[in-house]
C-alpha cells in the first residue's frame, strides 16, 4: 500500500485535494464522488424496479396478503385494488408485446371512504410492494389552466421528482389524487357561469387519465415561458383517486329507495347499515355527487372503504407491522424501558380518538399525548412502564 497515492485510481497525493486513509488503502475525493454516484444509482435501481415478466408479477392474492400486513380491515377495497393493480401491470407487460391482437385498456380506481380510513395508506402500500414511483397530490390545489393555482400537469412534476427525473420509470408509476370529491360540480346545473375549481379541473384531468403525451414543467406549479418541458406519456401511469364524498350514503339510498332494499335498522347497528348501503355504491352515485361522466368513464373501478369501528381502531393501534404502539415501544426501548399498555388503556385511547372524529389518523396524536409526560421524564422512569386506564387523563 502506497501512502502517497489513491488505491482506487492511482492518482498521486499531489494530484488530489485529499486522500482519506482506510485500513488497507487510500481513497481520493474523485473516487469518493464516483463511488457515491454508483451507490446512489444502484440503490435507485433497486428502489423502483417493477416486474419485467408476467411470471414475476405478484398475483392478486399475494398483493392482498402484503396489504394485510399494513392495512387493517377494508377487505373488499383490498381485493378490488389487488386485482386492478395486477391487471394494470399485466396489461403493461402485454401491451409491450408487438404481436398482440387485443389492446387492453387501463383501469384507474376511485376509492370512496371517510377521512382516515386508509385510502392513502392503501395506495402507498401498493406502490411500495410494486417498487414503482408513487406520489400524492391534492385535487384541491388544482385549477383550470389560466387560473390561480396549479395546472393539472403539476401532478406529473411530482411523479417525475419522485422518480428522480427518470421519465421511463415515472411512466410506470402510481399517482394518488386525494380529495377528488372536492372538485365535484357544485350544482347539477352545468356551467352557466364558469366553474373554476370544479368541472374545469375535471376536464383538465381527462387528458392525463386517458393516456396521452403531456408536457410537464419540471419544477411543477405555474408554467414559465422559458421553462423547458419534459414529455411524459401517461398511458401506463395508474391513477388512484380517493375522497370522502360526504353525503354519498344519502345519494345511494335515494337511488335504491331505502324501503325497497329492505334494510331493517332495528336489527342492525348504524355502522352495519352504513356499510351495507356503501356496498351498493356505483358510478351513477358519483355522477349524482358531481363527477362528470367523462371522468368517471376513465375510472372504471369504484370501491369503498368501511367506516372504522372501535374494534378496527384497536387493531390499527396495535396490529400492523409498524403500528403506533409498536413504534412507541421501540422508542422507549431505545432508553432501556419496557413499555406496555393494559387493554383498558388501549380502549380508552381509541374511545377518545373516536370522539375527536379524526379516524385512525388521530390515534398517533392521542397516544403521543398520553405518553407526553413519560417522554419528558424519560430519564427518571422505571424500567418497566405499564400504562393503565388510570394513567390516561385526556
Ligand atoms: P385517508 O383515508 O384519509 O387517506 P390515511 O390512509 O391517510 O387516510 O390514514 C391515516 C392514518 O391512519 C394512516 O397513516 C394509518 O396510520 C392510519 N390508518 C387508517 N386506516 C387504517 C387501516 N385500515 N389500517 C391501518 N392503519 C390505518
Amino acid at each position: 500500500m502506497n501512502p502517497n497515492q489513491c488505491s482506487f485510481c492511482g492518482r498521486k497525493k499531489s494530484e488530489v485535494e485529499i486522500l482519506i486513509s482506510g485500513q488497507n488503502g487510500f481513497i481520493c475525493e474523485n473516487c469518493v464522488e464516483q463511488a457515491h454516484a454508483i451507490v446512489k444509482e444502484s440503490v435507485h435501481e433497486e428502489e423502483f424496479s417493477p416486474a419485467t415478466s408476467i411470471e414475476e408479477l405478484k398475483k392478486p392474492r399475494e398483493i392482498k396478503e402484503f396489504l394485510d400486513e399494513y392495512v387493517i380491515g377494508q377487505d373488499q377495497a383490498k381485493k378490488q385494488l389487488s386485482i386492478a393493480v395486477y391487471n394494470h401491470y399485466k396489461r403493461l407487460l402485454h401491451n409491450k408485446d408487438e404481436n398482440k391482437s387485443v389492446e387492453i385498456e387501463k383501469s384507474n380506481i376511485i376509492m370512496v371512504g371517510e377521512t382516515g380510513t386508509g385510502k392513502t395508506l392503501l395506495a402507498k402500500t401498493i406502490a411500495k410492494q410494486l417498487n414503482v414511483p408513487f406520489c400524492i397530490v391534492d385535487a384541491t390545489i388544482l385549477t383550470e389552466a389560466g387560473y390561480v393555482g396549479e395546472d393539472v400537469e403539476s401532478i406529473l412534476s411530482r411523479l417525475l421528482m419522485v422518480a428522480d427525473y427518470d421519465v421511463e420509470k415515472a411512466e410506470k408509476g402510481i399517482v394518488f389524487i386525494d380529495e377528488i370529491d372536492k372538485i365535484a360540480r357544485k350544482s347539477d346545473n352545468p356551467s352557466i357561469t364558469r366553474d373554476v375549481s370544479g368541472e374545469g379541473v375535471q376536464q383538465g384531468l381527462l387528458k392525463l387519465l386517458e393516456g396521452s403525451i403531456v408536457n410537464v414543467p419540471p419544477q411543477g406549479g405555474r408554467k414559465h415561458p422559458d421553462q423547458k418541458y419534459i414529455q411524459v406519456n401517461t398511458q401506463n401511469i395508474l391513477f388512484i383517486a380517493g375522497g370522502a364524498f360526504d353525503g354519498i350514503k344519502e345519494i345511494i339510498e335515494r337511488r335504491l329507495n331505502k324501503q325497497a332494499i329492505g334494510f331493517s335498522t332495528d336489527k342492525h347497528s348504524k355502522v352495519e347499515e352504513e356499510s351495507y348501503i356503501l356496498e351498493k355504491l356505483n358510478a351513477t352515485d358519483l355522477r349524482s355527487f358531481g363527477l362528470i361522466p367523462e371522468l368517471l368513464g376513465r375510472f372504471p373501478i369504484v370501491t369503498h372503504l368501511d367506516k372504522l369501528t372501535k374494534e378496527t381502531m384497536l387493531r390499527i393501534l396495535t396490529e400492523p407491522k409498524n403500528s403506533i404502539i409498536n413504534q412507541f415501544v421501540e422508542l422507549f426501548r431505545l432508553d432501556g424501558i419496557k413499555l406496555a399498555f393494559t387493554d383498558q388503556a388501549l380502549e380508552k385511547i381509541v374511545d377518545y380518538t373516536i370522539d375527536k372524529g379524526l379516524g385512525a389518523r388521530g390515534l398517533r396524536g392521542t397516544t403521543e399525548k398520553v405518553l407526553e409526560d413519560y417522554m419528558y421524564k424519560i430519564d427518571e422512569i422505571e424500567k418497566d412502564l405499564l400504562i393503565d386506564n388510570e394513567d390516561i387523563f385526556i
